[in-house]
Protein backbone atom coordinates (compact mmCIF):
# COMPACT_ATOMS: atom_id res chain seq x y z
CA UNK A 1 0.00 0.00 0.00
CA UNK A 2 1.25 3.52 -0.75
CA UNK A 3 0.63 5.83 1.51
CA UNK A 4 2.07 9.44 0.80
CA UNK A 5 4.79 10.24 2.90
CA UNK A 6 4.48 14.23 2.97
CA UNK A 7 3.97 15.58 5.98
CA UNK A 8 0.53 15.96 6.52
CA UNK A 9 -0.59 16.70 10.18
CA UNK A 10 -1.51 13.61 11.51
CA UNK A 11 -4.54 15.04 13.08
CA UNK A 12 -6.41 15.01 9.19
CA UNK A 13 -5.27 11.03 8.94
CA UNK A 14 -7.39 10.71 12.50
CA UNK A 15 -10.22 12.35 11.17
CA UNK A 16 -10.78 9.55 8.28
CA UNK A 17 -9.92 7.03 11.14
CA UNK A 18 -12.69 8.43 13.08
CA UNK A 19 -14.97 7.67 10.25
CA UNK A 20 -13.89 3.72 9.57
CA UNK A 21 -16.50 1.27 9.03
CA UNK A 22 -16.19 0.09 12.71
CA UNK A 23 -16.14 3.41 14.48
CA UNK A 24 -19.30 4.47 12.13
CA UNK A 25 -20.80 1.25 13.41
CA UNK A 26 -20.29 2.12 16.92
CA UNK A 27 -21.93 5.73 16.00
CA UNK A 28 -24.70 4.10 15.27
CA UNK A 29 -25.23 1.80 17.81
CA UNK A 30 -25.04 4.31 20.57
CA UNK A 31 -27.38 6.48 18.27
CA UNK A 32 -30.00 3.66 18.40
CA UNK A 33 -29.55 3.12 22.11
CA UNK A 34 -28.82 -0.05 21.57
CA UNK A 35 -25.90 -0.05 24.25
CA UNK A 36 -27.11 0.26 27.41
CA UNK A 37 -23.65 -0.43 29.16
CA UNK A 38 -21.84 1.49 26.93
CA UNK A 39 -19.03 0.45 24.77
CA UNK A 40 -17.21 -2.05 25.73
CA UNK A 41 -14.66 -4.38 24.06
CA UNK A 42 -11.51 -6.45 24.62
CA UNK A 43 -7.87 -7.26 23.81
CA UNK A 44 -7.75 -10.87 23.87
CA UNK A 45 -4.02 -12.01 23.37
CA UNK A 46 -2.86 -16.11 23.28
CA UNK A 47 0.08 -15.63 25.94
CA UNK A 48 2.48 -18.09 23.96
CA UNK A 49 4.57 -14.81 22.46
CA UNK A 50 5.33 -11.72 22.32
CA UNK A 51 2.95 -8.73 20.94
CA UNK A 52 4.12 -7.60 17.66
CA UNK A 53 3.23 -4.20 15.60
CA UNK A 54 0.05 -6.52 14.04
CA UNK A 55 -1.03 -6.59 17.96
CA UNK A 56 -0.49 -2.93 18.34
CA UNK A 57 -3.45 -2.29 15.47
CA UNK A 58 -5.73 -4.19 17.51
CA UNK A 59 -4.71 -2.60 20.95
CA UNK A 60 -5.01 0.60 19.18
CA UNK A 61 -8.21 -0.28 18.02
CA UNK A 62 -10.11 -1.73 20.94
CA UNK A 63 -8.67 0.45 23.67
CA UNK A 64 -9.18 3.56 21.51
CA UNK A 65 -12.94 3.45 20.08
CA UNK A 66 -13.29 2.11 23.58
CA UNK A 67 -11.73 5.88 25.36
CA UNK A 68 -13.45 7.43 22.25
CA UNK A 69 -16.52 6.84 23.45
CA UNK A 70 -16.33 6.68 27.25
CA UNK A 71 -16.18 2.76 27.65
CA UNK A 72 -14.02 0.40 28.86
CA UNK A 73 -11.61 -2.38 27.53
CA UNK A 74 -10.65 -6.20 28.44
CA UNK A 75 -7.52 -7.43 28.60
CA UNK A 76 -8.17 -11.20 28.67
CA UNK A 77 -5.85 -13.63 28.11
CA UNK A 78 -7.07 -16.67 25.74
CA UNK A 79 -5.22 -18.98 28.20
CA UNK A 80 -6.91 -22.34 26.20
CA UNK A 81 -4.02 -23.64 24.62
CA UNK A 82 -1.65 -24.76 28.70
CA UNK A 83 1.17 -26.97 26.42
CA UNK A 84 2.50 -23.42 24.34
CA UNK A 85 1.37 -20.98 27.04
CA UNK A 86 3.75 -19.10 29.56
CA UNK A 87 3.61 -16.53 32.53
CA UNK A 88 6.50 -14.70 30.64
CA UNK A 89 4.42 -13.77 28.31
CA UNK A 90 1.74 -12.71 30.30
CA UNK A 91 4.26 -10.42 32.14
CA UNK A 92 5.62 -9.14 28.65
CA UNK A 93 1.75 -8.57 26.99
CA UNK A 94 0.92 -6.27 29.88
CA UNK A 95 4.01 -4.25 30.14
CA UNK A 96 3.55 -3.91 26.16
CA UNK A 97 0.25 -2.62 26.14
CA UNK A 98 1.13 -0.10 29.02
CA UNK A 99 3.95 0.78 27.66
CA UNK A 100 1.91 1.68 24.49
CA UNK A 101 -0.09 4.08 26.61
CA UNK A 102 -3.28 1.85 27.08
CA UNK A 103 -4.77 1.16 30.67
CA UNK A 104 -7.16 -1.84 31.20
CA UNK A 105 -10.55 -1.84 33.38
CA UNK A 106 -10.23 -5.09 33.83
CA UNK A 107 -7.67 -7.75 33.65
CA UNK A 108 -9.26 -11.29 32.98
CA UNK A 109 -8.29 -14.72 31.67
CA UNK A 110 -10.44 -17.45 29.67
CA UNK A 111 -9.29 -19.56 32.25
CA UNK A 112 -11.28 -17.67 34.72
CA UNK A 113 -14.31 -19.04 32.86
CA UNK A 114 -13.13 -22.56 33.16
CA UNK A 115 -16.26 -23.24 35.44
CA UNK A 116 -19.11 -21.67 33.49
CA UNK A 117 -17.34 -22.66 30.14
CA UNK A 118 -17.73 -26.83 31.20
CA UNK A 119 -21.42 -25.61 32.36
CA UNK A 120 -22.08 -23.99 28.65
CA UNK A 121 -20.80 -27.37 27.49
CA UNK A 122 -23.26 -29.54 29.49
CA UNK A 123 -26.60 -27.08 28.64
CA UNK A 124 -25.68 -28.08 24.97
CA UNK A 125 -25.10 -31.66 25.30
CA UNK A 126 -28.46 -31.99 27.74
CA UNK A 127 -30.20 -30.15 25.10
CA UNK A 128 -29.03 -33.10 22.30
CA UNK A 129 -26.63 -29.98 21.06
CA UNK A 130 -23.13 -31.85 21.79
CA UNK A 131 -22.19 -35.24 21.76
CA UNK A 132 -19.12 -36.96 23.14
CA UNK A 133 -16.67 -38.41 19.75
CA UNK A 134 -14.48 -41.37 20.65
CA UNK A 135 -13.05 -40.96 16.55
CA UNK A 136 -9.16 -39.82 16.76
CA UNK A 137 -7.98 -36.65 15.92
CA UNK A 138 -6.80 -38.09 11.92
CA UNK A 139 -10.51 -39.97 11.85
CA UNK A 140 -12.13 -36.14 12.41
CA UNK A 141 -9.71 -34.90 9.97
CA UNK A 142 -10.76 -37.36 7.57
CA UNK A 143 -14.11 -37.39 7.61
CA UNK A 144 -15.20 -33.87 7.60
CA UNK A 145 -14.95 -33.58 4.12
CA UNK A 146 -13.56 -30.47 1.73
CA UNK A 147 -15.01 -27.66 0.21
CA UNK A 148 -16.19 -29.45 -2.46
CA UNK A 149 -17.51 -32.80 -0.63
CA UNK A 150 -19.67 -33.07 2.61
CA UNK A 151 -18.36 -35.07 5.79
CA UNK A 152 -19.35 -37.61 7.08
CA UNK A 153 -21.46 -37.78 10.86
CA UNK A 154 -19.55 -39.59 13.07
CA UNK A 155 -21.04 -42.78 14.10
CA UNK A 156 -20.82 -41.52 17.88
CA UNK A 157 -23.33 -38.64 16.74
CA UNK A 158 -26.07 -40.44 18.23
CA UNK A 159 -25.20 -41.43 21.42
CA UNK A 160 -27.89 -40.81 23.98
CA UNK A 161 -27.80 -37.67 26.17
CA UNK A 162 -26.81 -39.90 29.07
CA UNK A 163 -24.38 -41.20 27.73
CA UNK A 164 -22.90 -38.33 26.57
CA UNK A 165 -23.20 -36.33 29.95
CA UNK A 166 -21.73 -39.39 31.90
CA UNK A 167 -18.47 -39.73 29.05
CA UNK A 168 -17.93 -35.97 29.49
CA UNK A 169 -17.96 -35.71 33.45
CA UNK A 170 -15.42 -38.64 33.16
CA UNK A 171 -13.50 -36.84 30.83
CA UNK A 172 -12.99 -34.15 33.58
CA UNK A 173 -12.86 -36.29 35.82
CA UNK A 174 -9.17 -37.45 34.14
CA UNK A 175 -10.98 -41.33 32.94
CA UNK A 176 -9.03 -41.14 29.46
CA UNK A 177 -5.93 -40.42 27.64
CA UNK A 178 -5.00 -37.50 25.76
CA UNK A 179 -7.41 -37.64 22.50
CA UNK A 180 -9.56 -40.43 23.73
CA UNK A 181 -12.60 -38.47 23.38
CA UNK A 182 -13.51 -34.86 22.55
CA UNK A 183 -16.88 -33.52 22.69
CA UNK A 184 -18.52 -31.79 19.25
CA UNK A 185 -21.44 -29.52 18.49
CA UNK A 186 -23.88 -31.24 16.49
CA UNK A 187 -24.98 -29.07 13.61
CA UNK A 188 -24.23 -30.03 10.11
CA UNK A 189 -21.79 -32.24 8.43
CA UNK A 190 -23.02 -30.99 4.58
CA UNK A 191 -22.23 -27.53 5.65
CA UNK A 192 -21.16 -25.15 2.68
CA UNK A 193 -19.13 -23.71 6.07
CA UNK A 194 -16.45 -25.92 7.34
CA UNK A 195 -16.19 -24.67 10.83
CA UNK A 196 -19.80 -25.47 11.31
CA UNK A 197 -19.32 -29.25 10.49
CA UNK A 198 -19.55 -30.66 13.92
CA UNK A 199 -16.43 -28.49 15.42
CA UNK A 200 -14.55 -30.41 18.38
CA UNK A 201 -15.41 -27.71 21.61
CA UNK A 202 -13.49 -29.74 24.52
CA UNK A 203 -10.62 -31.66 24.54
CA UNK A 204 -8.58 -33.70 26.92
CA UNK A 205 -5.30 -32.32 27.85
CA UNK A 206 -3.28 -34.19 30.39
CA UNK A 207 -0.94 -30.99 30.92
CA UNK A 208 -0.75 -28.83 33.56
CA UNK A 209 -2.11 -24.68 33.15
CA UNK A 210 -0.25 -22.22 33.70
CA UNK A 211 -3.04 -20.90 36.11
CA UNK A 212 -5.39 -23.31 36.43
CA UNK A 213 -2.46 -26.16 37.63
CA UNK A 214 -3.96 -29.65 37.48
CA UNK A 215 -7.87 -28.35 38.05
CA UNK A 216 -9.06 -29.61 34.39
CA UNK A 217 -7.94 -32.25 32.30
CA UNK A 218 -9.90 -31.20 29.68
CA UNK A 219 -9.84 -27.62 27.55
CA UNK A 220 -12.28 -25.84 25.61
CA UNK A 221 -11.23 -24.73 21.98
CA UNK A 222 -10.96 -21.38 21.19
CA UNK A 223 -14.55 -21.10 19.00
CA UNK A 224 -16.16 -22.40 21.90
CA UNK A 225 -14.22 -20.00 24.40
CA UNK A 226 -14.34 -17.05 22.86
CA UNK A 227 -17.65 -16.08 22.26
CA UNK A 228 -18.85 -16.96 25.32
CA UNK A 229 -15.72 -14.75 27.42
CA UNK A 230 -17.37 -11.99 25.03
CA UNK A 231 -20.87 -12.73 26.50
CA UNK A 232 -19.73 -13.11 30.32
CA UNK A 233 -17.95 -9.44 29.93
CA UNK A 234 -20.81 -8.20 28.15
CA UNK A 235 -18.37 -7.06 25.19
CA UNK A 236 -20.60 -4.81 22.93
CA UNK A 237 -18.37 -4.92 20.08
CA UNK A 238 -15.98 -7.98 19.78
CA UNK A 239 -13.26 -6.93 17.20
CA UNK A 240 -10.85 -9.36 15.13
CA UNK A 241 -9.16 -10.10 12.08
CA UNK A 242 -10.62 -11.18 8.85
CA UNK A 243 -9.48 -14.63 9.21
CA UNK A 244 -12.38 -15.06 12.23
CA UNK A 245 -15.11 -14.05 9.60
CA UNK A 246 -15.33 -17.86 8.52
CA UNK A 247 -15.98 -18.74 12.34
CA UNK A 248 -18.16 -16.00 12.86
CA UNK A 249 -21.75 -18.79 12.11
CA UNK A 250 -20.05 -20.86 14.37
CA UNK A 251 -19.60 -17.43 17.00
CA UNK A 252 -23.21 -16.92 16.56
CA UNK A 253 -24.15 -20.56 17.14
CA UNK A 254 -22.69 -21.47 19.85
CA UNK A 255 -24.05 -18.20 22.09
CA UNK A 256 -27.38 -18.71 20.67
CA UNK A 257 -27.47 -22.67 21.38
CA UNK A 258 -25.74 -23.05 24.84
CA UNK A 259 -28.31 -20.78 26.54
CA UNK A 260 -25.69 -17.67 27.10
CA UNK A 261 -28.21 -15.16 27.58
CA UNK A 262 -26.17 -12.27 25.57
CA UNK A 263 -25.12 -11.72 22.10
CA UNK A 264 -22.19 -9.80 21.59
CA UNK A 265 -21.28 -8.84 17.62
CA UNK A 266 -18.16 -10.14 16.25
CA UNK A 267 -16.84 -7.52 13.62
CA UNK A 268 -13.74 -8.24 11.30
CA UNK A 269 -11.16 -6.14 10.06
CA UNK A 270 -7.78 -6.86 7.47
CA UNK A 271 -4.62 -7.89 9.50
CA UNK A 272 -1.44 -5.76 9.74
CA UNK A 273 1.07 -7.14 8.01
CA UNK A 274 4.67 -5.32 7.18
CA UNK A 275 7.26 -5.58 4.67
CA UNK A 276 10.28 -6.83 5.25
CA UNK A 277 9.43 -8.87 8.09
CA UNK A 278 6.55 -11.76 9.24
CA UNK A 279 3.76 -10.99 11.77
CA UNK A 280 3.09 -14.30 13.41
CA UNK A 281 4.08 -15.36 16.54
CA UNK A 282 4.95 -19.03 15.35
CA UNK A 283 7.20 -17.97 13.07
CA UNK A 284 8.81 -15.14 16.04
CA UNK A 285 8.95 -17.52 17.76
CA UNK A 286 11.40 -19.80 15.74
CA UNK A 287 13.42 -17.05 14.94
CA UNK A 288 14.21 -16.79 18.35
CA UNK A 289 13.95 -20.34 19.43
CA UNK A 290 16.53 -21.30 16.48
CA UNK A 291 18.89 -18.61 17.36
CA UNK A 292 18.20 -16.12 14.07
CA UNK A 293 18.08 -13.50 16.53
CA UNK A 294 19.29 -12.84 20.09
CA UNK A 295 15.68 -12.99 21.43
CA UNK A 296 12.02 -11.67 21.47
CA UNK A 297 13.24 -7.84 21.94
CA UNK A 298 16.00 -8.10 19.28
CA UNK A 299 16.00 -4.76 17.48
CA UNK A 300 15.47 -6.41 14.03
CA UNK A 301 12.29 -7.69 15.95
CA UNK A 302 8.61 -6.44 14.64
CA UNK A 303 7.67 -7.17 18.27
CA UNK A 304 6.27 -4.36 20.88
CA UNK A 305 9.38 -5.13 22.87
CA UNK A 306 12.19 -5.22 19.62
CA UNK A 307 10.70 -1.70 18.28
CA UNK A 308 11.16 -0.48 22.13
CA UNK A 309 14.64 -1.68 22.19
CA UNK A 310 15.38 -0.23 18.42
CA UNK A 311 14.00 3.15 19.76
CA UNK A 312 10.91 3.24 18.66
CA UNK A 313 8.80 5.20 20.58
CA UNK A 314 5.00 4.71 21.99
CA UNK A 315 3.82 7.68 20.14
CA UNK A 316 5.46 6.65 16.60
CA UNK A 317 3.46 3.38 17.09
CA UNK A 318 0.44 4.65 17.82
CA UNK A 319 0.69 7.13 15.03
CA UNK A 320 1.51 4.60 12.46
CA UNK A 321 -1.68 2.85 13.49
CA UNK A 322 -4.53 5.85 13.24
CA UNK A 323 -2.45 6.55 10.00
CA UNK A 324 -2.87 2.78 8.43
CA UNK A 325 -6.76 3.17 9.28
CA UNK A 326 -9.25 0.17 9.88
CA UNK A 327 -10.66 -1.58 6.97
CA UNK A 328 -11.43 -4.91 5.27
CA UNK A 329 -8.54 -5.13 3.14
CA UNK A 330 -5.60 -7.13 3.82
CA UNK A 331 -2.47 -5.54 2.48
CA UNK A 332 1.35 -5.52 3.61
CA UNK A 333 1.85 -1.74 4.51
CA UNK A 334 5.45 -0.32 4.26
CA UNK A 335 8.12 0.03 6.28
CA UNK A 336 8.75 3.22 5.17
CA UNK A 337 5.44 4.60 6.68
CA UNK A 338 6.42 3.33 10.25
CA UNK A 339 9.96 5.04 9.93
CA UNK A 340 8.30 8.10 8.95
CA UNK A 341 6.13 8.15 11.88
CA UNK A 342 9.36 7.46 14.00
CA UNK A 343 11.21 10.42 12.33
CA UNK A 344 8.15 12.70 12.97
CA UNK A 345 8.13 12.16 16.95
CA UNK A 346 11.87 11.71 17.46
CA UNK A 347 12.21 15.10 15.31
CA UNK A 348 10.38 16.74 18.21
CA UNK A 349 11.57 15.23 20.95
CA UNK A 350 14.88 13.87 20.88
CA UNK A 351 17.90 15.77 21.79
CA UNK A 352 20.16 16.28 19.60
CA UNK A 353 24.26 15.78 19.79
CA UNK A 354 27.38 14.52 18.46
CA UNK A 355 28.82 10.86 17.59
CA UNK A 356 30.96 9.74 15.39
CA UNK A 357 30.41 6.45 13.96
CA UNK A 358 33.93 5.84 12.23
CA UNK A 359 36.33 8.28 13.64
CA UNK A 360 39.18 9.92 11.91
CA UNK A 361 41.76 11.28 14.19
CA UNK A 362 42.13 15.50 13.84
CA UNK A 363 45.22 16.75 15.28
CA UNK A 364 44.93 20.67 15.79
CA UNK A 365 48.99 21.82 15.39
CA UNK A 366 48.41 25.30 16.70
CA UNK A 367 46.18 24.42 19.73
CA UNK A 368 47.62 25.09 23.31
CA UNK A 369 44.60 25.83 25.59
CA UNK A 370 44.23 22.49 26.75
CA UNK A 371 40.41 21.48 27.27
CA UNK A 372 37.94 24.11 26.43
CA UNK A 373 34.28 23.52 27.46
CA UNK A 374 32.29 24.70 24.77
CA UNK A 375 28.52 24.50 24.37
CA UNK A 376 25.22 23.91 22.39
CA UNK A 377 21.67 23.43 22.73
CA UNK A 378 20.13 19.90 22.63
CA UNK A 379 17.79 21.10 20.55
CA UNK A 380 18.24 24.13 18.04
CA UNK A 381 13.78 24.27 17.82
CA UNK A 382 13.05 23.62 21.68
CA UNK A 383 14.90 25.50 24.13
CA UNK A 384 13.53 24.08 26.72
CA UNK A 385 15.49 20.92 26.55
CA UNK A 386 18.16 23.29 27.26
CA UNK A 387 22.27 23.36 26.56
CA UNK A 388 24.93 20.89 27.70
CA UNK A 389 28.38 21.37 28.04
CA UNK A 390 30.93 19.88 24.95
CA UNK A 391 34.62 19.82 25.73
CA UNK A 392 36.87 20.60 22.74
CA UNK A 393 40.88 19.86 22.49
CA UNK A 394 44.00 19.36 20.39
CA UNK A 395 42.84 15.77 19.09
CA UNK A 396 39.30 15.39 18.06
CA UNK A 397 37.76 12.76 15.84
CA UNK A 398 35.74 13.52 12.63
CA UNK A 399 33.77 11.13 10.42
CA UNK A 400 36.10 9.56 7.76
CA UNK A 401 33.52 10.25 5.57
CA UNK A 402 33.70 13.58 5.99
CA UNK A 403 37.02 13.62 4.63
CA UNK A 404 38.15 13.36 1.46
CA UNK A 405 41.72 13.15 0.17
CA UNK A 406 40.86 13.82 -3.80
CA UNK A 407 37.22 15.39 -3.10
CA UNK A 408 35.16 15.42 -6.02
CA UNK A 409 33.39 19.05 -7.25
CA UNK A 410 31.31 21.11 -4.86
CA UNK A 411 32.75 18.92 -1.79
CA UNK A 412 30.97 20.27 1.45
CA UNK A 413 33.29 18.77 3.52
CA UNK A 414 36.85 18.05 4.65
CA UNK A 415 39.73 18.10 1.57
CA UNK A 416 43.29 18.81 1.99
CA UNK A 417 43.95 22.34 2.12
CA UNK A 418 40.13 22.50 2.43
CA UNK A 419 37.82 24.59 5.59
CA UNK A 420 35.08 23.15 7.62
CA UNK A 421 33.59 24.65 10.65
CA UNK A 422 33.22 21.92 13.53
CA UNK A 423 29.97 22.35 14.83
CA UNK A 424 29.53 24.70 17.76
CA UNK A 425 33.40 24.85 17.31
CA UNK A 426 36.29 26.39 14.99
CA UNK A 427 36.26 26.08 11.98
CA UNK A 428 39.81 24.20 10.71
CA UNK A 429 41.82 23.74 7.46
CA UNK A 430 43.92 20.38 6.59
CA UNK A 431 47.73 20.85 6.08
CA UNK A 432 48.63 17.52 6.63
CA UNK A 433 47.04 14.13 5.30
CA UNK A 434 49.44 11.28 7.45
CA UNK A 435 48.46 7.77 5.63
CA UNK A 436 49.17 4.28 6.54
CA UNK A 437 49.38 2.06 2.96
CA UNK A 438 45.67 3.38 1.59
CA UNK A 439 44.31 4.62 4.55
CA UNK A 440 44.55 7.73 5.98
CA UNK A 441 45.03 7.66 9.33
CA UNK A 442 45.25 11.14 10.94
CA UNK A 443 44.72 14.93 9.54
CA UNK A 444 47.10 17.08 10.61
CA UNK A 445 44.89 20.57 10.79
CA UNK A 446 45.55 24.36 12.05
CA UNK A 447 42.48 26.16 14.09
CA UNK A 448 41.35 29.90 13.88
CA UNK A 449 41.18 30.81 17.23
CA UNK A 450 38.89 33.73 16.18
CA UNK A 451 36.42 31.86 14.15
CA UNK A 452 34.47 30.07 16.93
CA UNK A 453 30.76 29.57 16.72
CA UNK A 454 28.50 32.36 17.26
CA UNK A 455 31.76 34.92 17.83
CA UNK A 456 33.02 34.35 14.71
CA UNK A 457 35.05 37.29 13.34
CA UNK A 458 37.52 35.56 11.06
CA UNK A 459 35.60 36.41 7.59
CA UNK A 460 36.81 32.91 6.70
CA UNK A 461 34.09 30.54 4.68
CA UNK A 462 34.56 27.06 5.45
CA UNK A 463 33.22 24.77 2.89
CA UNK A 464 30.95 23.08 5.26
CA UNK A 465 30.19 21.73 8.31
CA UNK A 466 31.07 18.46 10.46
CA UNK A 467 30.29 16.89 13.61
CA UNK A 468 33.35 15.62 15.91
CA UNK A 469 34.07 14.84 19.11
CA UNK A 470 36.67 15.48 21.39
CA UNK A 471 39.11 12.53 21.57
CA UNK A 472 40.34 11.98 25.16
CA UNK A 473 36.93 13.22 26.69
CA UNK A 474 34.29 11.15 24.28
CA UNK A 475 33.23 7.76 25.31
CA UNK A 476 34.11 5.05 23.24
CA UNK A 477 30.75 2.98 22.54
CA UNK A 478 29.33 -0.01 20.19
CA UNK A 479 26.99 1.25 17.35
CA UNK A 480 24.57 -1.19 16.28
CA UNK A 481 23.32 -0.44 12.41
CA UNK A 482 20.39 -2.77 11.10
CA UNK A 483 18.51 -3.51 8.09
CA UNK A 484 15.81 -5.32 6.91
CA UNK A 485 15.76 -8.86 8.45
CA UNK A 486 14.46 -10.05 5.50
CA UNK A 487 15.73 -9.35 1.92
CA UNK A 488 12.14 -10.03 0.82
CA UNK A 489 9.31 -7.55 1.20
CA UNK A 490 6.96 -10.48 1.07
CA UNK A 491 8.36 -13.76 3.59
CA UNK A 492 6.47 -16.49 3.53
CA UNK A 493 5.84 -18.96 6.32
CA UNK A 494 7.22 -21.66 3.78
CA UNK A 495 10.51 -19.74 2.83
CA UNK A 496 10.87 -17.38 5.91
CA UNK A 497 14.28 -18.80 6.65
CA UNK A 498 15.65 -18.72 2.92
CA UNK A 499 14.30 -15.46 2.91
CA UNK A 500 16.72 -13.89 6.29
CA UNK A 501 18.64 -11.40 5.36
CA UNK A 502 22.42 -12.69 6.05
CA UNK A 503 23.93 -9.13 6.98
CA UNK A 504 20.88 -7.57 9.06
CA UNK A 505 23.09 -5.88 11.79
CA UNK A 506 26.50 -4.19 11.87
CA UNK A 507 28.15 -3.04 14.44
CA UNK A 508 30.86 -0.23 14.21
CA UNK A 509 32.97 0.98 17.34
CA UNK A 510 32.44 4.50 17.44
CA UNK A 511 32.54 7.89 19.85
CA UNK A 512 29.91 9.79 21.58
CA UNK A 513 29.93 13.18 23.47
CA UNK A 514 30.30 12.47 27.27
CA UNK A 515 26.85 14.30 27.91
CA UNK A 516 24.68 12.00 26.00
CA UNK A 517 26.47 8.96 28.17
CA UNK A 518 25.94 11.06 31.00
CA UNK A 519 22.11 12.57 31.00
CA UNK A 520 19.08 9.67 31.51
CA UNK A 521 17.42 10.10 28.32
CA UNK A 522 17.22 7.07 26.08
CA UNK A 523 16.67 8.61 22.12
CA UNK A 524 19.04 11.04 20.75
CA UNK A 525 19.89 12.38 17.09
CA UNK A 526 23.06 12.35 16.11
CA UNK A 527 23.42 15.11 13.98
CA UNK A 528 23.66 14.23 10.61
CA UNK A 529 23.04 10.85 10.81
CA UNK A 530 20.18 9.38 11.92
CA UNK A 531 18.13 8.82 15.62
CA UNK A 532 20.10 6.37 18.11
CA UNK A 533 18.83 5.05 21.83
CA UNK A 534 20.54 3.85 24.47
CA UNK A 535 20.68 -0.55 24.66
CA UNK A 536 18.50 -1.50 27.54
CA UNK A 537 21.04 -4.26 28.10
CA UNK A 538 23.95 -3.06 27.55
CA UNK A 539 26.10 -0.13 28.56
CA UNK A 540 27.47 2.13 26.08
CA UNK A 541 26.10 0.30 23.11
CA UNK A 542 23.46 2.24 20.91
CA UNK A 543 20.86 0.54 18.52
CA UNK A 544 19.97 3.01 15.64
CA UNK A 545 16.74 3.51 15.26
CA UNK A 546 15.77 5.23 12.09
CA UNK A 547 18.09 7.60 9.49
CA UNK A 548 17.61 11.15 9.36
CA UNK A 549 15.59 10.43 5.90
CA UNK A 550 13.86 7.84 3.97
CA UNK A 551 16.50 5.31 1.88
CA UNK A 552 19.08 7.58 3.61
P1 LIG B 1 -0.24 -14.67 15.78
O1 LIG B 1 -0.55 -15.43 14.53
O2 LIG B 1 0.81 -13.64 15.62
O3 LIG B 1 -0.04 -15.55 16.96
P2 LIG B 1 -2.84 -14.31 16.68
O4 LIG B 1 -3.98 -13.71 15.96
O5 LIG B 1 -2.85 -15.78 16.89
O6 LIG B 1 -1.53 -13.82 16.01
P3 LIG B 1 -3.55 -13.54 19.27
O7 LIG B 1 -2.70 -13.47 20.46
O8 LIG B 1 -4.59 -14.57 19.20
O9 LIG B 1 -2.58 -13.63 18.05
O10 LIG B 1 -4.16 -12.11 18.92
C1 LIG B 1 -4.75 -11.22 19.82
C2 LIG B 1 -5.54 -10.21 19.03
O11 LIG B 1 -4.68 -9.50 18.16
C3 LIG B 1 -6.57 -10.90 18.17
O12 LIG B 1 -7.79 -10.19 18.28
C4 LIG B 1 -6.01 -10.80 16.78
O13 LIG B 1 -7.01 -10.76 15.83
C5 LIG B 1 -5.19 -9.52 16.85
N1 LIG B 1 -4.09 -9.57 15.89
C6 LIG B 1 -3.12 -10.50 15.80
N2 LIG B 1 -2.30 -10.25 14.76
C7 LIG B 1 -2.77 -9.11 14.17
C8 LIG B 1 -2.36 -8.34 13.05
N3 LIG B 1 -1.30 -8.69 12.32
N4 LIG B 1 -3.08 -7.24 12.75
C9 LIG B 1 -4.13 -6.87 13.49
N5 LIG B 1 -4.56 -7.55 14.56
C10 LIG B 1 -3.90 -8.67 14.90
MG1 LIG C 1 -3.66 -17.10 17.96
Amino acid sequence: MRIPLEIVPSCQFMDQESRDFIRSRIDEDIKSGDLPAGVVTRFPPEPNGYLHIGHAKSICLNFGVAAENGGKTYLRFDDTNPAKEDELFVQSIQRDVHWLGFEWAHLTHASDYFNELYQFATNLIKDGKAYVCSLSGEEIREQRGTLTEPGQNSPYRDRTVAENLDLFMRMRAGEFADGEHVVRAKIDMSSANINMRDPVLYRIRHVSHQRTGDEWCVYPMYDFTHCICDALEGISHSLCTLEFEDHRPLYDWVIENANVNYHPPQIEFSRLGLEYTVMSKRLLARLVEEGFVSGWDDPRMPTIAGLRRRGVTPAAIRDFCARIGVTKQENRVEMNLLDFCVRNDLEKSARRGMGVLEPLKVTLTNWTDGVLDLEGPWHAQNEELGRRTLPFSGTLYIEKSDFALDPPKKWKRLAPNEMVRLRYGFIIRCDEVVVDGDEVVELKCSYFPESRSGEDTSGLKPNGVVHWVSAEQAVAVKIHEYERLFRVPDPTADSFLDDLNPASVTIKDGFVEPAIVAHEDTHYQFERQGYFCKDSENPNCFNKTVSLREGF
